[in-house]
């Protein structure tokens, strides 16, 4: 794995992270080129799936960068570059999974994470639950530490027309005592 040279070792008794990503939208093949729907490790039922590089994971992404962002390390795109072929349709827990090591690695715990999906279709009711305990297990914390939150953009924009997919997050991170 590529590595960055490492930032000087955060010392604060918190610190905070936030993360973002988009990723278009396309018809699923053979009307485009759009990969499975994956939203936090959960593969949603829809017609319309992420251009990507990896497995497109946009809430998984947007986690990874908050993490990495909580640490002051390089970004995912850094991290993981999309012009590199072994991260080819790569499942993005491999990305999250990485973060959290070296958060912990800089010695911190993760106290919290809150998250947003915005979604026009298909609804993120129905799996939350589910994206959570994904999520929760892949961060080696209990499900009471992870939040996910599911909105439109209201049918306008890209976001809102289905051509895009929007995710935000924020982590609070704590130094072990
Ligand atoms: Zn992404």
């Amino acid at each position: 794995m590529s590595d960055n040279p490492t930032p000087a070792r955060p010392t604060q008794p918190f610190r905070i992270g936030h993360g973002y990503d988009l990723h278009r939208l396309e018809p699923r093949p053979p009307a485009g080129h759009g990969k499975p729907l994956v939203v936090g490790g959960v593969t949603l039922d829809h017609g319309l799936g992420p251009i990507a590089h990896s497995d497109g994971d946009a809430l998984l992404h947007a986690v990874t960068d908050a993490l990495l962002g909580a640490i002051a390390q390089p970004d995912i795109g850094q991290l993981f570059p999309n012009t590199d072929p072994r991260h080819e349709s790569q499942d993005s827990a491999v990305f999250l999974e990485e973060a959290a090591r070296r958060v912990r690695a800089a010695n911190y715990d993760i106290l919290n994470l809150d998250a947003t999906v915005i979604l026009e279709q298909p609804k993120l009711g129905p799996v939350k639950a589910q994206i959570r305990a994904r999520i929760a297990q892949l961060l080696a914390i209990d499900e009471s530490q992870v939040n996910i939150k599911g909105k439109t953009h209201e049918g306008v924009d890209a976001v809102g027309e289905g051509r895009a997919i929007e995710t935000h997050a924020v982590v609070l991170i704590a130094r072990r005592i």
